[in-house]
């Protein structure tokens, strides 16, 4: 059993933190609102940190699961970030999604330090993460992903290693792409569906099965009908992924057209006040509702 510690205690980290304990190692969490440390202690034993370096000290292996890029390059390298007091030989897993550029950039601040760093965003929601069965996309070091493998395996039920260091958020981000398209096309598609009267419950029993079926379609199609966002993966995190995107996008050249179309449409929404709304909320434009 491994000596771990988990920075970020969010609706994601707090779950995957808890797998982790539920396996038999030691963890020693951070939050920087300590309330939730207190909370995740009480309910999972272990111990809590007043800063990314007090709990990162002697650990096998750091994890963190926070916001955006400045978030992740605070708590790894700012002033109490966990990088420096790493010992020689320790894993730092970023489980945020971030872009590509911090990727790279923890993997140089780690290798001058001694220190491998694996690139692991996440996907599969909360819900994915309460599980434990989250799909999990890692770049960095080969040998790396082995030895922390197990550890992932503990709120991962699919964790793929897909090369270097930078590229487990470049996958991330074609996931995200990926999204942003089929949920316009469900919201037109469902939209449609509402203003030709059609039955909707055997609409989606039908087409469900069919070719245009998706995790989209099975898991929000119900409640996109029934105008309910107050749930799932926020909007302006969303944002965020697409602001991502299209910088990497840039950097590759890979046109991305339509994805800049939904992303406006996903700002549309956060401006009229919707931005903790599910992503499924973009048939709301269609329906202004
Ligand atoms: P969240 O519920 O908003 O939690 C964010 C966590 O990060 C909180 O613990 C927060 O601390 C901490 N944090 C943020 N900025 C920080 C900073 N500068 N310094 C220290 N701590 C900081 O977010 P989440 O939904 O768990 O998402 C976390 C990451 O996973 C994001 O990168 C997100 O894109 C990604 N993700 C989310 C989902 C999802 O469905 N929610 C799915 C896949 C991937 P406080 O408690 O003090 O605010």
């Amino acid at each position: 059993m491994s000596k771990i510690a988990f920075l970020g205690l969010g609706v994601m980290g707090y779950p995957m933190a808890g797998h982790i304990a539920a396996a038999g190692h030691d963890v020693t969490v951070y939050n920087r609102t300590a309330a939730k440390a207190e909370a995740w202690v009480e309910e999972h034993g272990g111990s809590h940190a007043p800063t990314p370096a007090a709990a990162a000290e002697g650990a096998d292996i750091v994890l963190s699961c926070v916001g955006d890029d400045p978030d992740v390059l605070q708590v790894a390298l700012g002033p109490d970030g966990a990088v420096p007091a790493m010992r020689e030989g320790a894993i730092y897993i970023d489980n945020s999604t971030v872009s590509a550029d911090v990727a790279r950039k923890l993997a140089a601040a780690g290798s001058e330090r001694g220190i491998s760093m694996l690139d692991a965003p996440v996907s599969g929601g909360q819900a994915g993460a309460e599980n434990g069965k989250l799909t999990v996309m890692v770049g960095g070091a080969q040998d790396t992903f082995n030895a922390a493998l197990a550890v992932m395996q503990c709120y991962g039920a699919r964790v793929v290693h897909m090369g270097k260091a930078g590229t487990g958020q470049q996958a991330k981000m074609v996931n995200q792409i990926c999204i942003a398209g089929v949920l316009q096309g469900l919201s037109e598609g469902l939209n449609f569906a509402i203003e030709a009267g059609l039955d909707t419950d055997a609409l989606l029993e039908a087409i469900s099965g069919g070719a245009a079926q998706s995790w989209q379609m099975v898991n929000r199609g119900q409640t996109m009908v029934k105008n309910e966002f107050d749930f799932g993966f926020a909007l302006d995190w969303m944002r965020k992924d697409l602001r991502i995107c299209f910088e990497e996008a840039e950097r590759t050249g890979a046109p991305l057209p339509m994805t800049k179309i939904v992303a406006g449409y996903y700002d549309e929404l956060s401006a009229a006040g919707h931005g903790r709304n599910d992503t499924s909320a973009l048939i709301r434009r269609l329906r202004n509702s």
